[in-house]
Order: C-alpha cells, then structure tokens, then sequence
C-alpha cells in the first residue's frame, strides 16, 4: 500500500466531510420531522440497565468520588494543598466555562494561540470529553432546548438534566448542530486525538506533582486537587444543566426553563445567569451587572487586557433592555388582571335624565363625568361627611368632586369609578379627558390584539395612553 493510496486520502476525505456545516442540508420541519421519524430507545428500566447504561461515564462518574472520600479520610489536608486544589478547582472549571463553553461552544471571543492550548489543557482536566464532543451537545442544548433534541433536556428532571443524561446511553441522538468550525480549529483537534493523555496529565499528573515538588504532598495532591477536586469541577459544571434550568427568575424571556440565580452563579464560575445567557448566547458575559458574580466574565476580560483575548462580543443593550422590559410587563399585566376593574362605559346602560331622576328618589345615584353612580354603600363613609353627598343626590357633581368642593385625591377617583351604574344619555362630552379615565387606568397594559392598531399607542380608550403587552 503506498503513502497515496494508503489511510492519507481517507483522512483527507473525511476532513472535507467535516467542513461542510452539518446542518446545511437539512428540511425546513427537521425538528418534527426527526421527532416524528426517528424512533428512540426504549425507555430505560432495570431489565435493560445492562445494556442500556453508559458504563464508562458511569465508572467515571462513580468511582471518582469513592476513591476521593476514602482517599480524604486516610490523607490528611494541608493547608497548602487546600489552596492548590480550590486554585486547581478554578484552573478546570475555567477551562470549560471560559474554554469550551463561551469560546468554543459560543464564540463569544476569540482567543490567542496560547490561550486556546491554555485552555484546552485546563478542560482536559475537568475530564467532561474533548472540546468537539462537548460543544457539539451543547449547540445542541442551546437549539433545541428543552425539547427531545436537547440532549440534556431539563423537562425530564433536575436528576436527568444534571448526570442522568451521561449515565444512559441517549435515547435520542441530540438535534443536529454544526461544529464544523472546531473540526477547522488546530487546538480543538490537537485537544481531540491527545485527549487520554491529556486527562491523565492535566486531571490527576499536574495537580499531583506540583504539591509533590513545591511542599512534598503528592499523595494529598492527588487526592485533594486531583479526584476530590475533579469531583466539584463535575458537579459545579453539570449544575449549568440542571440548577440552572431550575432554580431562580427569568428576567429575559420565561419561554424556556433557564433561570438566573446567584447561588447557581456561585456554583458554576459564573454560569449562573443562564436566563440571559440562552437569551444572548453569543455575549461574553452571563451576568451584565458589575455586582453580579462572574469570573469567568471578569478572567476573560482580563485576558483582552493583557493581549490574550479579542473581540469580546456583547449584545446590543437596547435589545437585552428590551427583553427586560418584555417580562416586566408581564408582570405588571398578571398584577392588573389581579385587580378589579370599573364597568366600561360600552357595558352600562345608557339612561336618560328622566329615568335617573326617577330611579334617584328610590336609591342615592349622583352623576360625575356623564356616569351615574350609586353611593347607597358609601354615604356613611364619605370623609367630608354623608351630608355633601346627599346634597347631589339626583344632581350633577362633577364640577364639586374636581376641585368646586373639593380636589379628590386618586383614590377617591378609582374608587368612585367603581360605583358606577349607569352612562346618562348625551351626557358624555365630546372626547375623553381626565375626569372620564380614573388615575388607575390612564396608563394600562393591553396585548397587541387588545388595541385598535397593533402598531398605535392607543388603548380601548381612544385618547388613553398605552402600552404594548
Ligand atoms: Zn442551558
Ligand atoms: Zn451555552
């Protein structure tokens, strides 16, 4: 077999494969399309676990954490070797957070040559698979969330979405995604062929020899910075799968499960913000305040400062303001529809001046601003006394209740709002002023299809102001 036609051209082959997007060709309906296509495995159950469990994530993910606690139990912890390992534990978790997730998996910046081998070499030791594999699920996860494409898919429990997902073998192949670019990147392939090597260097080598050499604790290196170490680097990480799906508010878009909390920020390096960041993927930052905690935001910004990083990308405020303000309406829409509301002038009968004098000597009704009002439930409440209430009874009180008597307060406005009974007729003047709007309702929130105009600023009350919802 000769060099030409021996493995070369295969490999050559296969690279161009790699380099066509893998969702080029795609149908328009792929998610339903796959759904509805693509049978998944069975359910897992314990009559299949044999066959069914993902053996080596499950050893990884078992036997770590027995040999560190039986491991800490019989090593003592130096105080040195404590600090190497929460320091060991930033280095790892970077590595993903800052590596593999925000450069790689989003590119949300780009990154010198040294700082990508940096980078590569810190994940390694977070032993979670080679930067492809690892972004290629989480293109995936950001696609498809919380769909079946998703490879870990929140609606099927925090347990699932946080280390069941690697313990089964998937019961679907994640939805398609395009890593074609990291198939280009010389780092993410160097990454990709070393990576055993890799892992046993930079998961458990380095962390050993170095408290080895500068303090002569290798057995607590290994055990402390390397397995216990790799333990918390594994959870802290795999809570921006589940805890970050779960727990906290989502002050960008409620769409979906991702959350922003502190605590999961604490948890992750930073990841915690996670509704904002599915919001804005391709940000640098997760947390846009400068309080909120997120090193991996603050190390990044720190390599664009000394030459390392470039390009940091930051998505426009006005739009991430915009979201914001989206879910605050929300909000402020589910507090109006909490509230009870005054009869609109369309839904009261329309009465005359006869029958309201009529109806007047049989209940206490008083017209303000062309509606009639019946205060039978309020004359012995009324602060300046039932005696002023009484003299208008049958009569005409706007001028007195706008300042003639006395200037209600907005209160006072709201409240008389809601004794109304009756519209007299022709007693509505031309147009709509402030003494027909009580205070509470002049400025509302109203959906789009509740205007006149989807694109107006009008409300129900055609002078009224509003407010998209
Ligand atoms: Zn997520
Ligand atoms: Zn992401």
């Amino acid at each position: 077999m000769s060099a030409t036609t021996g493995p070369a051209p295969k490999r050559a082959t296969k690279d161009i494969a790699e380099e066509i997007p893998s969702d080029l060709n795609i149908p328009d309906n792929y998610v339903q399309h796959t759904l509805t296509s693509q049978k998944p495995l069975p359910p897992f159950a314990w009559k299949n676990f044999r066959e069914e469990l993902n053996w080596l994530s499950v050893v990884i993910l078992t036997v770590t954490p027995v040999i560190g606690l039986i491991g800490a139990m019989f090593t003592p912890l130096r105080w040195q070797t404590f600090l190497f390992s929460v320091f060991y534990y930033f280095v790892t978790g970077l590595g993903i957070t800052a590596g593999y997730h925000r450069l790689w998996a989003h590119r949300s910046y780009n990154a010198s040559l040294p700082l990508q081998y940096l980078l590569a070499m810190a994940g390694s030791g977070a032993v979670e698979g080679s930067i492809k594999w690892w972004c290629r699920g989480h293109r995936a996860h950001h696609r498809y969330t919380d769909t079946d494409l998703d490879p870990y898919n929140a609606h099927k429990g925090f347990f699932y979405s946080h280390i069941g997902w690697m313990l089964v073998k998937p019961r679907r192949r994640p939805g398609v995604a395009d890593v074609s670019d990291l198939s280009k990147n010389p780092v993410v392939r160097w990454q990709h062929r070393h990576y055993l090597t890799l892992i046993l260097v930079c998961g458990f080598l380095i962390p050993t020899v170095i408290p080895w050499l500068l303090w002569g604790d290798a057995r607590g290196g290994y055990v402390y910075a390397g397995v216990l170490r790799l333990c918390f680097v594994h959870h802290s990480t795999f809570c921006v799968n589940s805890l970050a799906h779960w727990l906290g508010d989502s002050p960008f878009d409620d769409k979906h499960t991702p959350r922003d909390h502190v605590i999961t920020a604490f948890a992750t390096i930073g990841e915690g913000y996670h509704n904002f960041h599915h919001q804005f993927p391709m940000d640098y930052r997760n947390a846009i305040k400068w309080y909120q905690y997120d090193p991996t935001k603050w190390f990044i910004w720190v390599c664009q400062s000394v030459g390392l990083a470039s390009h940091l990308k930051v998505f426009p405020e006005n739009e991430v303001r915009k979201g914001q303000l989206t879910m605050e309406l929300k909000k402020l829409k589910e507090t109006q529809e909490r509230l009870a509301w005054p009869s609109d002038s369309n839904d009261l009968p329309v009465i005359s001046w006869e029958s309201f004098q009529e109806q007047s000597s049989k209940r206490p009704l008083i017209l303000i601003s062309g509606f009639i009002h019946d205060v039978s439930n309020f004359i012995d409440e009324h602060p300046g006394g039932p005696h002023l209430l009484v003299k208008f009874i049958g009569k005409d009180a706007t001028t007195a209740f706008f300042g003639g008597v006395y200037d209600h307060s907005n209160a006072a406005h709201n409240l008389l709002a809601m004794k109304r009974v009756g519209v007299l007729h022709g007693g509505m003047r031309q147009g709509i002023d402030d003494k027909v709007v009580p205070p509470s309702q002049r400025l509302k929130i109203a959906r789009y299809n509740e205007l006149s105009s989807p694109y107006g600023s009008s409300t129900a009350y055609s002078d009224g102001e509003g407010i998209l919802g």
